[in-house]
């Protein structure tokens, strides 16, 4: 019952920023939905999870516009964006988890009739399979963008590979903040940078521990 896992969820964050003397309202739980229907994603709406994240473009497109009664959702978008398919998306959402590089950011500052709120991917640990910056390069990425005012750096967004050790998440969920935390520092006004997006099902609470702002949690909330 989705129900069932929320409650499970949401102790379990209670629990987690309790470790390190934080505040539950200091970290936002967006519930992943790729793997489930509108009805299942209504049910969580229903029980006050407002923060929905989606990460292929047909499928939230299409979503999205089924989900049009509930008026007070935030749509994240979580995956990796074809250039060409940043058009039909990028005004949809709220939220944007992986931006990665100079010619996506192009289309963005192109396409976009508002403000959008993005997070930059880092590849904190260094698996050649995952997208995303390296850690090195992400300040000067980020001096690249300073004119592009269609983008807004909200934050820095890390995925731990899957079969990581909780040491080595610690590190990787570590190293991710301190490098939000050297990019806050510098108070730019198009990169306040003061958000981390990193921990799901399997690490979140790792993530909450080491200052996560968004966890992103999907086979937790849906599982049967
Ligand atoms: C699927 C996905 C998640 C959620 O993963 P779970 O293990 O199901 O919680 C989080 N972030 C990204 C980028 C994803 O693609």
């Amino acid at each position: 019952m989705i129900s069932d896992n929320l409650r499970e969820v949401e102790q379990e964050l209670r629990d987690s920023c309790a470790l390190v003397s934080r505040q539950r309202d200091e970290v936002t739980l967006v519930a992943v939905t790729k793997t489930v229907d509108v009805e299942k994603t209504s049910e969580l709406v229903d029980l006050g999870v407002y923060h929905l994240a989606e990460n292929r473009v047909d499928k939230f497109l299409e979503k999205k516009e089924q989900m049009g009664d509930f008026s007070n959702i935030s749509w994240h978008f979580i995956g990796n964006l074809q250039r060409r398919k940043v058009k039909s998306v990028i005004n949809e959402i709220d939220f944007f988890h992986a931006l990665d590089g100079l010619k996506l950011a192009n289309e963005i500052q192109k396409r976009a009739e508002k403000t959008i709120r993005c997070f930059i991917e880092v590849n904190v640990s260094g698996e050649a399979s995952k997208h995303g910056i390296s850690p090195e390069e992400v300040e000067q990425f980020i001096d690249s963008i300073a004119t592009y005012d269609r983008i807004q750096v909200v934050g820095l967004m890390t995925m731990a590979p899957f079969d990581s050790t909780v040491e080595e998440q610690h590190q990787f969920f570590k190293t991710l903040k301190k490098l939000q935390e050297n990019i806050e520092a510098k108070n730019l006004p198009y990169a306040p940078c003061t958000e981390t997006s990193m921990g799901m099902s399997n690490d979140f609470s790792v993530a909450i521990q080491e200052g996560a702002t968004f966890v992103r949690v999907g086979t937790a909330l849906f599982k049967e």
